[in-house]
Formats: C-alpha cells, sequence, structure tokens
C-alpha cells in the first residue's frame, strides 16, 4: 500500500463496449501500467466487492472478467495475485464463494484464495492506528497485506446505508467483523474517512461494466453503465463516478466528509470524455430503516459475549425469516416442479415437500425467484421501496 497520496492523480474513463477485460487492460495502462503500482511487492492484494452472492450482472459484484484482466498483468509483473473479501456480516463467505463461482473462477486464473479469520485472531491481523482519525481510531487490516500492492476493485453503485459505495467505501471487506461492526456504531460515514487515513490503495478501478442505481447495493436496478474508472486516489475516483452518474459528491456523506478533511484532490482525466452516462437515483433515505439497519451493531457487543464464536446478532435475527430480503413460496401457485431446488447453488435450503426455505443457510441471492416458472415465489422485505424485481 502507498503510504501518501499523490499530488495529482491521473484518472482513466473508458467503455466496456469491446469487452470487460479489454478495457481493464486499458485502464491499467492509461493509468501508468501495472509495473508501476506493484514495484517490488512479490504480492498483489486484488480486493473485489464480493458483498453478497449476487451475480455481475445484477450489477452487485465485481465482475470476473476485471479480475481476470488484472490477475493477468499481475502475473505478467512476475507477482502473485491473491483474493482476500469477506461478504457482509449477515452472509456466510463460502457459501457466498460457491453462488458466485469464486473457487473455480481463481482456480483457471491463477488467483490465490487467502481466507482470513473474519473474527480477527490475532495471528492474522495487524492493527492501524491512523493519524487525524476522529471516530475509527484503530483497526485492523490482514497482516500479510503489509508488503503487498493492494488493487481495490469496487463496483459502482447506490447503497441504501452509505447512499453510494464506491473506491473509498470498498476496503471495509477486508476488515474484520468487529471493526465492521465498530465502524457502522461509530458512524459510518466519518469512519470510512477514518479507514482510508491508514488504507491507500495503490490502484483502484471501479467496476461500471453493469453498477447499480436505487435502493443498490444488492437488490437495486441494474445500470448498465459499460464503464471503467481507474486512478490511484480513491477519492479522486469516486469524485469522478458521481459526474458519470449525475450525483453530487456532496449528497454522499463520506465523500463530504473526505471532501472537507482530505481536501479536494486533483487529477488528469485520461481515455474517453463521457458526459452523465446515466443520472442515477439514491436511495431513498428511510429514518426507521437506517435506525433499526444501524441499532443491529450496537447489539451485536452484549450478542457476542454469549454467543458462539462468529455468529452475529444480524445473521441471527436474518435467520429467523423474519426480516431482510428473502425468498418465500406461494404455496397455492406451485406445482412442485423442483426447479427452484436444482436453481439453488446451497444444499437443502429449498424443502419441496413442505415448500419452506431455510433462512438459516438461504444467502438471499434470490436465483429460485428468477428460475420459478411459474411465479410462485415472491421476495419479502426489500430494503428499498422498489416493487420486486
Ligand atoms: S420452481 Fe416454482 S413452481 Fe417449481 S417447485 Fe419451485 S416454487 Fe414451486
Ligand atoms: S433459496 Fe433461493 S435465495 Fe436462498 S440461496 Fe437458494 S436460490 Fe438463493
Amino acid at each position: 500500500m502507498v503510504a501518501t497520496r499523490p499530488d495529482i492523480d491521473t484518472i482513466s474513463i473508458t467503455r466496456t463496449f469491446d469487452g470487460i477485460e479489454a478495457a481493464a487492460h486499458r485502464v491499467i495502462s492509461q493509468t501508468g501500467g501495472m509495473a508501476s503500482f506493484i514495484k517490488d511487492a512479490k504480492i498483489a492484494v486484488l480486493k473485489p466487492n464480493f458483498v453478497a452472492g449476487r451475480s455481475a450482472e445484477t450489477g452487485s459484484t465485481t465482475s470476473f472478467a476485471l479480475l481476470k484482466a488484472v490477475a493477468e498483468e499481475v502475473h505478467a509483473c512476475g507477482a502473485e495475485p491473491v483474493l482476500c473479501e469477506t461478504p457482509g456480516t449477515e452472509f456466510d463467505r463460502e457459501a457466498t464463494y460457491t453462488i458466485l463461482g469464486v473457487e473455480k473462477f481463481c482456480a483457471d486464473n491463477g488467483i490465490r484464495i487467502v481466507r482470513i479469520d473474519p473474527e480477527g485472531g490475532e495471528q492474522d491481523w495487524i492493527e492501524l492506528q491512523p493519524a487525524g482519525a476522529k471516530r475509527l481510531r484503530r483497526f485492523r487490516i490482514p497482516r500479510f497485506m503489509q508488503e503487498a500492492c493492494f488493487i481495490n476493485l469496487p463496483v459502482l453503485k447506490t447503497h441504501v446505508v452509505s447512499t453510494m459505495t464506491l473506491g473509498m467505501k470498498n476496503p471495509m471487506g477486508i476488515l474484520p467483523r468487529p471493526d465492521r461492526r465498530a465502524m457502522h456504531t461509530l458512524g459510518i460515514a466519518q469512519c470510512i474517512v477514518d479507514m482510508n487515513r491508514g488504507i491507500k490503495p495503490d490502484l483502484t478501478i471501479i467496476d461500471g461494466s453493469v453498477g447499480q442505481d436505487g435502493e443498490g447495493p444488492l437488490y437495486g436496478d441494474k445500470a448498465d453503465l459499460q464503464v471503467l474508472v481507474a486512478g490511484r486516489d480513491s477519492l479522486a475516483v469516486d469524485l469522478v463516478c458521481c459526474q458519470l452518474v449525475g450525483i453530487k459528491p456532496r449528497a454522499i456523506p463520506h465523500l463530504k466528509l473526505a471532501l472537507e478533511q482530505l481536501g479536494q484532490p486533483s487529477w488528469n482525466l485520461i481515455g474517453e470524455d463521457t458526459g452523465v452516462i446515466k443520472q442515477f437515483r439514491l436511495p431513498e433515505q428511510k429514518t426507521v430503516y437506517r435506525f433499526i439497519f444501524w441499532l443491529m451493531y450496537p447489539l451485536d457487543y452484549p450478542y457476542s459475549w454469549i454467543a458462539e464464536r462468529g455468529k452475529h446478532f444480524c445473521t441471527t435475527l436474518y435467520s429467523t425469516g423474519l426480516v431482510g430480503t428473502r425468498p418465500q413460496i406461494n404455496e397455492a401457485s406451485c406445482t412442485r416442479c423442483g426447479i427452484c431446488v436444482e436453481t439453488c447453488p446451497l444444499p437443502n435450503v429449498i424443502d419441496l415437500k413442505t415448500l419452506q426455505v431455510n433462512y438459516k443457510t438461504c444467502q438471499r441471492c434470490l436465483l429460485c425467484y428468477e428460475a420459478c416458472p411459474e411465479n410462485a415465489i415472491s421476495v419479502k422485505g426489500y430494503s428499498g421501496t422498489r416493487k420486486p424485481l
């Protein structure tokens, strides 16, 4: 990770009309070439956004094509690409990897997956205490990242809690769950700024090959932006992304704080002048929803004292099947054809006899909902205001 923010960044914008891989090689070349980011590092940590088991086609997660191109560039520099990512606390890492097909993709492309202890066991982590941090005064990053090149690969999408999730927010996925809990409890906007005082990616490439508008980051509208944006300075990259989707950066709480506290960055644009590709609609700010979502994190402190290690208040709450986005089978319309069971990437989640979904293991990917030929599956509990897909 570079220690300082560049004085003037070079930001590259390119469309993906000729394919995501070709576009990825282009932005890497335009921002200085992979060797300039890798330097002497033997490892390059690729940090995608795999927040949940929702495919890149939905605009929720980073596309494999982008990861593949980056891994090729890292290999060509003689370094090893390593994937490190833990989904949102309410989702299971292994089940998420299974749904997305991460294991096979990484095996096919020479990417090593590092599975660090998400609960922050001492052996895997080192603590950072970034100077100038206001609320997140200490947090941990994976120990092996100290000498590694850090390549940040977020998605260009909206977020019902942080309004947008771009380059500055994405490194949250490499922090252990207790530190993410602290970020939510102490105030996500300020904590994102504080985190970025300690974590400075060597390169950020924002995946807007699809992107998500409205009630992102999981169940919003596909945006079909067909663009990649790359640079070294996460704040500068995020500001450019806001321009592409017609959003004022100061409407995004953590970008507003970043501009006030870190200052306005400077950059040179290279690549395509796209103007506003699509005017985004930010998620509606529902105070009650936001408060209930926030409350899950402070409540997790006492809960984790009594719960088994690795269990969290939100996972237990979601497993009741009473909250969160979830599929539900309507017995009257169901023909028991079994297609949903065959489609579900996880074993024994849907019981065809009882037509019940096991919410302890269901990862809310909604593939069953999309596959049902009888429209017998409805989606409950959308966090936003939109109608079901
Ligand atoms: S796919 Fe639809 S109709 Fe077929 S078993 Fe599942 S819910 Fe019933
Ligand atoms: S039951 Fe449906 S939503 Fe749940 S994991 Fe299976 S396919 Fe995904």
